[in-house]
């Protein structure tokens, strides 16, 4: 389990999120932030500060934003 960052990071991208992160799990992509799941806590500290509400646990990530959970892994994963 991790937490998620879907779609709405795109259009916002300021990076608050990363401010907060306790475990620094968070890394910037060229479109958008992403969650390195394997070090993400589940704290929730990100998904307090998001202001477009992009970040979800991955249980409750909506339908339409279901690639997003593979997008945030696959991003590590190629690191
Ligand atoms: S706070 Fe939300 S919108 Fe801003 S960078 Fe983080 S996930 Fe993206
Ligand atoms: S839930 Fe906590 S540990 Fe996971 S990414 Fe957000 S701030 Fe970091």
């Amino acid at each position: 389990m991790a937490f998620v960052i879907t779609s709405p990071c795109e259009q916002e991208k300021a990076g608050e999120c990363v401010e907060v992160c306790p475990v620094d799990c968070i890394e910037e992509g060229k479109d958008m932030f992403y969650i390195d799941p394997d070090i993400c806590i589940d704290c929730g500290a990100c998904e307090a500060v998001c202001p477009v509400e992009a970040i979800f646990m991955e249980e409750e990530v909506p339908d339409k934003e279901h690639e997003y959970i593979a997008l945030n892994r696959k991003f590590f994963e190629e690191e």
